[in-house]
């Protein structure tokens, strides 16, 4: 036993952050659910589970370094030593930026905050993204642009379950963030999804439109709110500007050319508007299944005109949000751990933040770098010779997973701190164990903006440290002094992020532990913090939203001869993002030990296949083997496959989006055949 209190805190894995209570006891911590605000006492199977991650079998407990083809255990000061080596020689050989990092987007605010100011002030480089690249940068790009700010959802949850109607678009809540459910009961809630999931089985209406289709069906929706004059016009007047060139856009996007395009029937799409229009408070929300995609970006900026147009946005319990998915996506992005961003969300090509932010950190503003590249350009760039990775498994998480395999065999040096020898650690030449959730102090930013406290329960095992201890280590040997003590580093980040759009100067630890959490922006002490943005005003030059003009483009992929279906990919609800840590839970693995592609049974007739067999799935980049489970839910002209195993990613398309640098992982072209056993 490591300890004797109970400890309230929060789920490791998604964005809803449910609050639970650890106890350390004999011979296991006891995990039980919390009444915190947002589950209300509820988890889900992967939160029951977590404590499980706590003393597994496969836990890293001490460094490891390279020796050949394998690693050995090593002692921090060899570990260090080796890093610090490698950053030395690449920096000399090759310059600042050949040394850079990937953080993941589950690190506390403290953790991506320090990681961001060590790769630019210790390293001196402009090489840093992190995975929330992979994830939310459409969906924030597009609300930057048109609201003027990102929080994924701009009001608390408690708000959608005083909604009328919702209409959920590429979002599967019943499987990824399951308590999140109990607050579309009362609602009547829409779906667009191209499967039957579990969410949409629940819906009032499903629209099944083919992927990479989305702008269209929200163009469309907006074509038709336009000609059935539920456009609210004083609302737009007043509070928007550009709807005359969005109007002309929609123009194109009548309901049949939609029908056509989508697959989804005009009387779906009728009716979809009207309740919309007439059944409120309504609201519309994305995620990932309309956002990551090569027009990612105005695809969200779509449904954004039809949300501004119906005069949705800023109204009670109503308005246009994105729903989060990794643990700490919001928080993680607003802090500085994104190679374009400084703390509090400002950028780094503005002369006045840097000025702030380098005033904060002492040091001249001419010594921070520009603009970093983007993930998946960071991350195949032959330039980049030395890599740091923390809490991220990119060897399953990026697209184009062979092509970032390749290139992660290719580094100088590769450094991996996790908890669990990842896909990627395995490939690492030094493998830092961390300290896990609940053997570590700091804040999380939840999908609502509501900055919340992860607390220790317990100690970290003996040789084991956390990621703010490993930093300040680094920054030490590289001739700088920071701190490894959380409290320290968050009062830090908010100095760094006062007067930016995510400000945290007003939150401190005792806030939050007294209010349940506290909502940025949050300017003073004595401010209430903001649950609900929109109200009055946007934070644009104008005070006004923009509506922009969007207009359909195809996927960067299409199906062809050779690869005839569309291929996306998403979550079960077993698993958690690359399965690093699920894949080794029992109760996880015993209930979906293994990916299981969904493939309409019309498909798998015409490739011999039934339900069980094992089948190939192939694109242009690569092939990944995985058992069939036949569905009459999904569309039988694509294929889903979960990316929560190594195989998924091998075949989607690294593709970007031109505003936000999202690669397009929700459709590729692929070819599918019966695998016969034993041919893996
Ligand atoms: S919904 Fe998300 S935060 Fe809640 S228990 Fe499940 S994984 Fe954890």
């Amino acid at each position: 036993m490591r300890g004797v209190t109970a400890t309230d805190t929060h789920c490791p894995y998604c964005a809803l952050q449910c609050g639970m209570t650890l106890t350390p006891e004999i011979p296991r911590v006891r995990l039980e659910p919390r009444d915190f605000v947002v589950n209300k006492g509820g988890l889900c199977a992967k939160g029951f589970s977590a404590a499980d991650l706590l003393d597994h079998s496969d836990r890293l407990l001490t460094p490891l370094v390279r020796k050949g083809q394998g690693l050995r255990e090593a002692s921090w000061d060899e570990a260090f030593d080796r890093i610090v080596d490698a950053i030395e020689s690449a920096q000399k050989a090759y310059g600042r930026d050949s040394v850079g990092a990937f953080g993941g987007g589950g690190l506390t605010n403290e953790k991506a905050y320090a990681l961001g100011k060590f790769v630019r002030v210790s390293l001196k480089s402009s090489s840093i993204d992190y995975n929330g690249r992979f994830c939310m940068s459409s969906a924030a790009t597009a609300a930057n642009r048109s609201l003027g700010v990102d929080r994924g959802l701009p009001f608390p949850l408690e708000d959608v379950a005083s909604a009328r109607t919702v209409l959920i678009v590429g979002a599967n809540p019943a499987e990824a963030m399951p308590p999140s459910m109990q607050y579309l009961e009362g609602t009547r809630f829409i779906v667009a999804d191209p499967r039957r999931t579990k969410t949409a089985a629940g819906a009032y209406l499903h629209l099944q439109p083919l992927p990479g289709t989305d702008l269209a069906l929200a163009n469309g929706l907006l074509h038709i709110a336009i000609r059935e004059g539920y456009v609210d016009e004083d609302y737009v007047a007043r509070r928007t500007t550009g709807f005359e060139a969005v109007r002309s856009a929609t123009n194109a996007y009548w309901p049949e050319r939609v029908e056509r395009m989508t697959g989804v029937p005009e009387t779906q799409l009728r009716q979809t508007v009207r309740l919309l229009a007439t059944e409120g408070p309504a609201m519309i929300l994305t995620a990932r299944g309309a956002e990551q995609h090569s027009n990612g970006t105005d695809t969200a900026q779509a449904f954004l005109n039809l949300a501004l147009a119906l005069g949705l946005v800023g109204r009670p319990f109503s308005g246009y949000g994105t729903i989060t998915g990794q643990g700490n996506g919001q928080g993680g992005r607003e802090h500085g751990q994104k190679a374009d961003q400084l703390p509090g969300y400002r950028k780094l090509d503005d002369p006045a933040a840097r000025a702030h932010v380098a005033a904060v950190w002492g040091i001249d503003p001419d010594e921070l770098p520009g603009p970093g590249r983007s993930a998946y350009e960071m991350l195949t760039d032959d330039r980049l010779k030395v890599l740091m990775v923390l809490a991220s498994n990119i060897a399953v998480s990026a697209p184009n997973s062979n092509r970032v395999l390749q290139q992660l065999r290719k580094l100088d040096f590769l450094v991996v701190s996790d908890i669990f020898l990842s896909e990627t650690a395995a490939l690492a030449d030094v493998v830092l164990p961390a300290a896990q959730w609940a053997e570590e102090e700091g804040t999380m930013t939840n999908l609502e903006g509501r900055v919340i406290r992860r607390r220790r329960a317990l100690p970290p095992p003996p040789d084991v440290r956390t990621d703010l201890e490993v930093l300040a280590e680094l920054s030490r040997r590289l001739g700088r002094a920071e701190s490894s003590d959380p409290r320290t580093v968050f009062e830090e980040l908010r100095r760094a992020s006062a007067g930016g759009i995510a400000d945290y100067a007003g939150i401190t630890y005792e806030r939050i532990e007294q209010e349940d959490g506290v909502f940025w922006p949050c300017p003073a002490e004595d401010h209430p913090g903001t649950p609900r943005l929109f109200a009055d005003t946007f934070p644009t030059p104008s005070g006004k939203a923009r509506l922009i003009p969007v207009v359909h483009q195809d996927p960067a992929e299409m199906p062809d001869r050779s690869f005839p279906y569309v291929l996306t990919t998403g979550r079960n609800m077993q698993h958690y993002q690359s399965g690093n840590q699920t894949r080794r839970v029992r109760a996880l693995t015993v209930a979906l030990p293994e990916p299981r592609a969904e493939i309409h049974p019309d498909l798998a007739r015409r490739h011999g296949i039934a339900d069980g067999d094992l089948v190939e799935l192939r694109s242009r980049r690569g092939a990944a083997v995985l058992r069939a489970r036949l569905s009459d839910g999904i569309r039988p002209d694509t294929v889903f496959a979960p990316f929560h195993w190594p195989g998924a990613n091998a075949l989607t398309n690294p593709a970007l989006d031109p505003h936000s640098r999202m690669p397009a992982f929700k459709a590729c072209a692929v070819a599918i055949s019966l695998h016969t056993e034993g041919t893996e």
